[in-house]
């Protein structure tokens, strides 16, 4: 058993991944929950062979069976359910009168069921553990902003920050505190892939989408990197109720308060 337990979605890969590394560095038993479960495994392995506590779990988060089932096997292991990051995510973009239908779904499953199914079986063991915990959000600065070809991602992200404001209401007479961590672009196989797409979409170069698009509302024309969200998380693992119910913008200047 650790001291603290850790559930992060989307784990394999970018945000998620070097967050999983980082909290283990910190000491807690981590859960390494991906809808790609041999790259769940191999980190979980990583993390094990270099001596940390961590296992790995397959869970689509748009799926209740495997949402629950993910938690289950987390208390089993840790015996409790400390913090959870709801970090999984995927973007399809598309010009908006083009946008299909089956598309938004997809999106909606995967950033808004997804988001409610994690953090409501979180809140369901922290409230029934007696000990509170701490749910965090990936939102983005499109939680504050609006995008061309992104308008089932900016629903869906505006909607994760006031998801955490009301739970942090319903969580705090349990010690249960919920944030959301805002990031402008990293450079993850997310935006890697984008980079591309919205090239082809708009008709202008990679260079282009990077300066033009994606840091051209930073003061200082840089990317928000893993690490920077990573920092957030260990910080905010911390707070105790403070900041319950913010957003908190990684963004290089970009929308300000
Ligand atoms: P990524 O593509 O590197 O990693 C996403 C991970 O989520 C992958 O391992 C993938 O297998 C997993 N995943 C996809 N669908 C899933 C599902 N249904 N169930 C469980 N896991 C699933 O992406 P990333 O850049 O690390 O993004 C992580 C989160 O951060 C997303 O919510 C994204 O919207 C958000 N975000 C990213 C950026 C950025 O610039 N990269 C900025 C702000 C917010």
């Amino acid at each position: 058993m650790t001291a603290k337990s850790v559930l992060i979605t989307g784990a394999a890969s970018g945000i998620g991944k070097a967050c999983a590394q980082r909290m283990a560095r910190e000491g807690f038993g981590v859960v390494v929950a991906d809808v790609n479960l041999p790259a769940a495994e191999a980190l979980a392995n990583e993390l094990t062979g270099a001596g940390f506590s961590a296992i790995a779990v397959r869970m689509d988060v748009s799926n209740e069976g495997e949402v629950e089932a993910g938690f289950d096997k987390m208390l089993d292991t840790y015996g409790s359910c400390d913090l959870v990051m709801s970090n999984a995510g995927v973007q399809i973009v598309h010009s908006f009168d083009e946008y299909p239908f089956e598309d938004w779904k997809k999106m909606m499953a995967i950033h808004a069921d997804g988001a409610f199914l994690v953090a409501r079986a979180a809140f369901r063991r922290m409230k029934a553990g007696g000990r509170g915990g701490r749910i965090v959000f990936t939102g983005s600065v499109q939680s504050f902003v609006g995008s061309k070809l992104k308008e089932p991602y900016n629903f869906a992200k505006h909607g994760v920050a006031g998801l955490a404001k009301s739970i942090a209401r319903e969580g705090a007479e349990y010690g249960i505190y919920t944030y959301t961590i805002c990031p402008s672009f990293i450079k993850t196989p997310l935006v890697e892939k984008q980079i591309l797409e919205q090239a082809a979409a708009l008709g202008i170069t990679e260079e282009e989408v990077v300066r033009n698009i994606m840091l051209r509302d930073t003061v200082d024309g840089a990317f928000t990197t893993v690490e920077d969200v990573a920092d957030m998380l260990v910080f905010l693992s911390n707070d105790r109720g403070a900041l319950t119910g913010q957003s908190l913008r990684l963004t290089h200047g970009w929308a300000m308060m």
